[in-house]
């Protein structure tokens, strides 16, 4: 199975009282389970024809909370550039 890795980081004064620490860390939680999942729908069961291994993939994000967005980059690692290369086309972009 791919192993999928994050690190995301929040950028960026928070001055909203209403969206305090805690509701940053809700949302940044179910943004990772919803990129888990897209990542999961498309290279969960993908293997290597040679080498029979799964590919990780690290995906690295900032959340500016002053623009409230997320950029999102995927990293990733595998035996060999054929599974790099095969597990970049199937996950895309998002
Ligand atoms: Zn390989």
């Amino acid at each position: 199975m791919t192993e999928i890795t994050f690190n995301i980081t929040v950028d960026g004064e928070n001055d909203d009282p209403l969206f305090d620490a805690t509701a940053v860390d809700d949302m940044i939680d179910s943004t990772r389970t919803q990129i888990r999942q897209h990542i999961l729908k498309r290279v969960g069961d993908l293997k290597c024809d040679q080498h029979a291994q799964a590919a990780r993939v690290i995906v690295s994000g900032t959340y500016s909370l002053e623009s409230e967005q997320l950029e999102i980059q995927y990293g990733i690692e595998a035996c060999c550039n054929a599974m790099i290369m095969k597990t970049a086309a199937l996950l895309g972009k998002m």
